[in-house]
C-alpha cells in the first residue's frame, strides 16, 4: 500500500475515533463576566476535541517519513472498508461542508465581516442611508474588532472542528456558546474604542429591520448555519441580551482581564512547536506502535 494511502487511513481512523469519543464529553460551561476572558474560555472548550486529530496526524506523519514506500504489510481490504469507511465519510462531509462555504454566495446580512486571511468590512449602502453617523461608526468598529481578531478564519475553523463531531448535540452547543461570547466580546471592544453603547445597540436594531426587509428568497439564504463570515447580528436569539448588556455602564478598564493578545500568532506558534515534537517523536517511537497496530489488521 502506498504509505502516504496508509497514514491518511490511520489518521483518519484514529483521530475520527478518538474524537467522537471525545465529543459527547460534559463541558464545562464558560463562566467569569469579563466578555473576552468568557471568548477565550469558549475558543479553547470548542478547539480541544479536536488536538487528538492534529497529535496523530504528527504523530503518523513522523513515523511515515522513515518509513520505506511502499509500506511492506498491506491492510486487509475488509478491515479498511470496515473501519476507515465511516470516519472518509465524517471527514468527507465535513470538507465538502466547508468548502461550500467558502464557495457559497454569502448571504446578505447588512453588515459583516468577510475574507479568511485578509478580513474586509462589508456595509449595505442601503442600510447606512438609514443610519445616522455615530450608528455607522459603531457598527463599523463592531465589524473592525471582528477583522482585527481574523474572526471569519475561526468561525470557519470552528464549524469544521464542530462538524467533524456530527453527529453530538454537545459539539453544536460549544459552538453556539462560542458565537454568543465572541459577538458580545467584540461589543465590548468596541465600547472601549469610545462607541456608545446605545448607538451600537442602535445599529444592531437596525440591522435587523433591515433583514427583516429583505426579500424571502434572500431572507431563505440566511437560514443555514454554514458560513464564512462575522456579522454585526450573529444569533438573533441573543439580540436581547446582547442589547441590554450594551446599555448597562461600561466596567471600568482596571477591573476587566487583560485584553486578548490581537491574533492567533502565538497559539498557532506554540502548536506548531507541539507538533513538531509530536512529529519527531513519532520518527523515533513511530514503530512501536505502528507495526503490531498493521500486524493486527493484517
Ligand atoms: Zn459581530
Amino acid at each position: 500500500m502506498e504509505r502516504e494511502t496508509l497514514v491518511t487511513l490511520l489518521i483518519m481512523t484514529s483521530g475520527g475515533l478518538i474524537l467522537q469519543l471525545l465529543a459527547g464529553w460534559a463541558r464545562r460551561q464558560p463562566s467569569g463576566v469579563d466578555p473576552a476572558a468568557r471568548e477565550r474560555q469558549a475558543w479553547r472548550a470548542l478547539c480541544r476535541p479536536a488536538v487528538p486529530i492534529l497529535v496523530c496526524a504528527a504523530w503518523f506523519i513522523g513515523w511515515a517519513l522513515l518509513e520505506p514506500d511502499p509500506v511492506r504489510d498491506p491492510l486487509d481490504p475488509y478491515v479498511v472498508v470496515s473501519l476507515w469507511l465511516p470516519f472518509g465519510v465524517l471527514f468527507a462531509r465535513a470538507v465538502v461542508r466547508a468548502l461550500w462555504s467558502l464557495v457559497r454566495e454569502p448571504p446578505e446580512c447588512g453588515v459583516s465581516t468577510f475574507g479568511l486571511l485578509q478580513p474586509q468590512v462589508a456595509f449595505s449602502p442601503f442600510l447606512a442611508r438609514r443610519l445616522d453617523e455615530p450608528v455607522i461608526h459603531a457598527a463599523l468598529a463592531h465589524e473592525r474588532a471582528h477583522a482585527r481578531h481574523r474572526d471569519p478564519l475561526r468561525i470557519w475553523l470552528a464549524q469544521l472542528i464542530t462538524d467533524l463531531q456530527w453527529p453530538w448535540p454537545q459539539a453544536q452547543r460549544r459552538l453556539s456558546e462560542w458565537l454568543e461570547a465572541l459577538e458580545l466580546a467584540r461589543d465590548e471592544e468596541a465600547r472601549r474604542e469610545g462607541v456608545d453603547g446605545t448607538d451600537l445597540a442602535a445599529a444592531m436594531l437596525a440591522s435587523v429591520r433591515y433583514v427583516s426587509d429583505l426579500t424571502p428568497r434572500q431572507r431563505t439564504s440566511l437560514g443555514g448555519t454554514q458560513f464564512a463570515h462575522a456579522r454585526l447580528v450573529g444569533d438573533p436569539d441573543s439580540l436581547r441580551s446582547r442589547v441590554s448588556q450594551l446599555l448597562k455602564p461600561l466596567a471600568p478598564a482596571s477591573e476587566a482581564a487583560p485584553a486578548a493578545a490581537v491574533g492567533l500568532r502565538r497559539p498557532l506558534v506554540l502548536t506548531l512547536v507541539v507538533l513538531l515534537a509530536v512529529m519527531a517523536l513519532g520518527a523515533a517511537f513511530g514503530q512501536l506502535i505502528i507495526r503490531p497496530l498493521l500486524a493486527l489488521t493484517t
